[in-house]
């Protein structure tokens, strides 16, 4: 649905250029964009850039797909598997997962299903580590007012570090907590 939106917000000479682009991409590397495993590559990039870059119309207008809840006040604790985004220096992916911890206040909690879906939308984006944790705990907060909130982003690989550069495994850690007195990071 929200990679339609984007497809449909595109006209098709905007997507034209864009294979445009990434026809001389393949030449430029030295390979031949006209033999014939590479001649649907342009498109296919495309689609997949449509996909994985979705996350800009939604968190520009903010038009969460949030519903919230009356519950008991208390703390919640989640753990979201498989998040992936692309470093914004490299375009490249970088993965891992997210850990989300905060205390519920005037029992205004979200509908569990919906924060993996915002943490997805937000990843969806050229990113850094350390801001994509800070906007993940900003957007909840600003949504769930709850008492505060952290968010612990493990990311087991950086794959600019592991296939370029230096080459090697690295596994980073980013955590931001935001509460009355404001945004705090790990090591501040
Ligand atoms: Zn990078």
């Amino acid at each position: 649905m929200r990679i339609a939106e984007i497809k449909n917000k595109k006209t098709k000479e905007e997507q034209d250029k864009f294979e445009e682009c990434i026809k001389y991409l393949i030449s430029y590397i030295g390979d031949d964009p006209n033999r014939s495993g590479l001649l649907e590559t342009p498109k296919r990039v495309r689609k997949m850039y449509e996909e994985i870059f979705a996350g800009y119309e939604i968190t520009k207008t903010k038009n969460f797909d949030i519903k919230m809840f009356e519950e008991c006040d208390g703390l919640v604790k989640l753990k979201i598997k498989n998040v992936y985004s692309c470093c914004e220096h490299h375009m490249l992916p970088f993965f891992g997962e997210v850990l989300i911890t905060y205390r519920s206040k005037n029992k205004k909690v979200i509908g569990l299903s919906k924060i993996p879906r915002l943490v997805h939308d937000i990843s969806h984006k050229l990113q850094l580590q350390e801001r994509m944790t800070e906007e993940i705990a900003q957007t909840l907060f600003d949504l769930m007012n709850p008492e505060w909130i952290e968010v612990l982003f493990k990311c087991e690989k950086h794959l600019c570090v592991s296939m370029r550069g230096a080459k090697s495994e690295m596994e980073t850690e980013s955590f931001v907590r935001i509460d009355k007195d404001g945004v705090h990071h790990k090591y501040e």
